[in-house]
């Protein structure tokens, strides 16, 4: 689809208008009318719930010891936000937030607690999943969702810390993952089309630390276990993941123990940002909605 750069004032707009900047980067207030079509948006994907879904929605924090045993830390221990807290007796505790304690913050006080912020929606549902025993031969269907940390230090628009995940994940037998990947590519391209986002579907990597990462990264794409869909927001040289479509093979499946058919169950998810799908419909279409094409208003049920 052909497209035209979008005006620094249509994207300043978002920016400070449709979002509401706050003090910490990449950390925005969501105004009546994002919200709106946050809730149009969350609609129209619902339509694509694979029938049999089970539905979960999570906080935002989840266990430490859930997301160690996952492996994050080997992959994007850059990106990951821990919550700590203060410790010790109510005077120890006092002297430090009143200033009190020799040479120290009230920060050099804190000590890391059971929780840490959810990286990614669907890494809640495998240890659920696992814990239930054999998953069945159909394979098991989650609709999760949940609003997402990572530590981005980029203040570009649409890469936010805090960020809401949409996911539709798969556990099944090795080609009935591969295959639940596969079928929403053209869904994908489906919904971006019904929602007039000029599109490209490509393979793609995550952003894996360090110097072992560029090869694991490299891996992925020669694999093709990634695919986003991307959306010209900032430029047309370098669109924006709005979706994206993973095939882990048996990564979750060893980790959590997952079992189907007497063999290592194999996953995949389908993962929808809903603040940048909605960033790139208010860039696209422009930051009135009564304008917006008829159609992307119906369906998003405007
Ligand atoms: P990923 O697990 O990186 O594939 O992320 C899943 C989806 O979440 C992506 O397709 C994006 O739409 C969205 N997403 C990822 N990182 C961010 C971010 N920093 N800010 C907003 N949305 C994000
Ligand atoms: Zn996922």
């Amino acid at each position: 689809m052909a497209t035209t750069q979008i005006s620094s004032e249509r994207l300043d707009a978002i920016t400070s208008t449709i979002l509401q900047p706050t003090a910490a980067n990449g950390v925005q207030g969501r105004t009546a009318v994002f919200e709106d079509v946050i809730a149009g948006l969350t609609r129209l994907i619902s339509r694509y719930r694979p029938p049999g879904a089970e539905v979960l929605r999570f906080p935002p924090v989840m266990s430490r010891a859930l997301l160690e045993k996952s492996g994050y830390l080997k992959s994007f221990p850059h990106l990951l936000g821990c919550v700590s807290a203060l410790t010790g007796t109510e005077a120890a505790i006092r002297s430090l937030v009143e200033g009190r304690a020799d040479g120290q913050q009230w920060c050099d006080g804190l000590a890391a607690t059971d929780l840490v912020l959810t990286p990614a929606a669907c890494y809640q549902v495998y240890p659920i999943v696992a814990a239930r025993g054999d998953v069945a031969r159909s394979g098991t269907l989650v609709d999760v969702e949940s609003y997402c940390f990572r530590r981005e230090t980029s203040s570009e628009l649409g890469r936010m810390q805090a960020f809401r995940m949409r996911e539709y994940v798969c556990i099944g037998a090795p080609e009935t993952a591969l295959t639940f990947r596969e079928r929403w590519k053209p869904r994908a391209e489906e919904i971006a089309t019904q929602l007039g986002l000029p599109f490209t579907l490509q393979p793609a990597s995550d952003p894996f630390f360090g110097r072992a990462g560029k090869l694991m990264a490299a891996n992925q794409v020669e694999q093709a276990l990634k695919f986003e869909l991307l959306v010209p927001v900032n430029s047309e040289e370098a669109p924006t993941a709005c979706m994206s479509f993973n095939y882990h093979q048996d990564h979750f499946g060893t980790t959590w123990g997952l079992r189907t058919d007497g063999a290592v169950a194999h996953t995949a998810c389908a993962a929808f940002g809903l603040d940048r799908l909605t960033i790139a419909l208010f860039a696209t279409h422009g930051l009135e909605l009564f304008a917006w094409p008829q159609s992307v208003r119906e369906a998003l049920s405007l």
